[in-house]
């Protein structure tokens, strides 16, 4: 008879449908049976049945429990009990190994409430599954340090997380639970190959000095720009909201939209309608221009190509100010405070910045996803361990002596040593994998196109 079960030592005796289910009766076959001890090797006799469930692979779209009626035997000397083993059994669960190994497969891509219905397993079994996973995938997938790293945050039910980005490769290194100095500074004290990082590239957010100061021996920090020009829009809005509570409540409304969109957006991105707008607010809300005026010539400081136009851009911005418009004296005094941070921007070899199109948004829009009922570990693995993202920065080089010229899509070029791929002479010949982290475009491509979770 054709073997469909395919469960060594085991022969089916019976099929039922119950509940939904199918239940399949299975007894060892006769060389499973036990004939003597495993203590001493004396003879054993048969002492009572047990019949025991376990969970399979489903068939025909229904849960499989496989009900397993086995002899138990006692030695005839030592007095020890034994049941025939079945090599097919998981030794944690009551269910195959391959279940598990099915379950695992599917856990980060599908719904727990799915693949127990699928199944027949307890939700909280296919969680424990998952978790079980996670570690096994934690132990096993080792991600390379980044050289340019990015640091930034992101809110995730209801809490802000700790991201860390490769930005040369534009792929997510890390996820933690949240961004404390508790957690960070053990982080980062372990983290491997620490002297690799050479660029952090972070907002303005004291604990992420203090934490990573002492253990990136190599690493210059570079204030993201991103945060740095946001609160010259901050200081314009000010500006804007001052004025716009001098409307009536009707004006105010419809000004509020206009208005909002038109100050915060960047001259080249407006249409004519909109810069005719601009020109209109010259007469009639002059403070508003001004104070919009000085929001851009901040943000000019930004297309400077050297460092020194950059200081001597900033430097000229902040002996303009206008005593009407003190509000921007704050960002004068931030930029001070940080001052080597943020323009340590011009000594990076290439514009390093968080906020690259797909990047923080794109990660915020992939969490919320898959966000809806998860444990911050589920979705941390689901986008940090996704196998097509991160297929897309992970590298087959051949161990030889020379250096390889890793080119990605997007990204700068990066020499690795034989040194950073850790090998040795007797491994010459051996295919190796650097890995990366998980993609962040294709991340966000994967689950743009509404990629089915379920
Ligand atoms: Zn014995």
């Amino acid at each position: 008879m054709l073997n469909i079960l395919q469960l060594d030592g085991a022969t089916p005796t019976d099929i039922r449908h119950e509940d939904g289910s199918i239940i399949i009766s299975i007894e060892p076959s006769d060389d499973a049976v036990v004939k003597h001890c495993h203590n001493c090797g004396a003879k054993v006799y048969k002492h009572g049945k047990r019949v025991n469930h376990f969970a399979d692979t489903p068939m025909q779209m229904q849960p499989v429990s496989l009900e397993v009626t086995r002899t138990r035997y006692r030695c005839a000397e030592c007095k020890s009990m034994f049941m025939p083993e079945f090599t097919f059994l998981d030794d944690k669960r009551r269910a195959t190994s391959r279940l598990i190994d099915a379950i695992k497969k599917r856990c980060l891509n599908s719904t727990f409430t799915h693949l127990s219905e699928e199944t027949g397993l307890a939700i909280n079994t296919i969680k424990n599954i998952t978790s079980d996973y996670i570690t096994e995938l934690e132990n096993t997938v080792n991600f390379e340090t980044p050289t340019i790293m990015g640091i930034d945050e992101l809110k995730l039910g209801g809490e802000y997380r700790c991201v860390i980005t490769n930005l040369g490769m534009k792929s997510l290194y890390d996820m933690l639970p949240n961004r404390r100095q508790e957690l960070l500074i053990p982080y980062f004290e372990k983290l491997p190959d620490a002297d690799k990082v050479e660029w952090v590239c972070t907002d303005m957010w004291r604990p992420y000095k203090r934490s990573f100061r002492d253990y990136l021996p190599n690493a210059t920090l570079v204030i993201d720009k991103f945060h740095v020009v946001r609160i010259a829009s901050e200081l314009m809005e000010k500006e804007r909201k001052n004025m716009q509570s001098q409307f009536t409540k009707v004006a105010r409304l419809n000004a509020k939209k206009n208005l909002r969109w038109l100050t915060l957006k960047r001259p080249d991105s407006l249409n004519d309608q909109e810069l005719e707008m601009l020109e209109d607010m010259e007469k009639t809300m002059p403070k508003l221009k001004l104070a919009y005026d000085i929001k851009e010539d901040f943000y000019k400081i930004y297309d400077c190509k050297t460092k020194e136009k950059a200081e001597a851009a900033f430097k000229n911005w902040a002996d303009n100010i206008p005593n009407d418009l003190p509000q921007f004296n704050d960002l004068v005094k931030t930029v001070s405070n940080n001052y080597d941070d943020i323009f340590a921007y011009w000594d990076a070899p290439f514009s390093i910045t968080n906020a690259y199109t797909e990047g923080h948004n794109g990660l915020t829009k992939v969490a919320n996803r898959l966000g809806r009922g998860y444990s911050f570990e589920v979705i941390r693995a689901r986008m940090l361990y996704n196998k097509i993202a991160r297929s897309v920065t992970s590298i087959s080089t051949k161990a030889t002596s020379t250096k390889p010229l890793i080119v990605t899509p997007n990204s700068p070029v990066t020499t690795v040593s034989s040194k950073d791929l850790n090998f040795s002479f007797s491994t010459k010949y051996k295919k190796m994998k650097t890995e990366y982290g998980a993609h962040i475009p294709t991340l966000v491509e994967l689950f743009e196109e509404e990629y089915e979770i379920d």
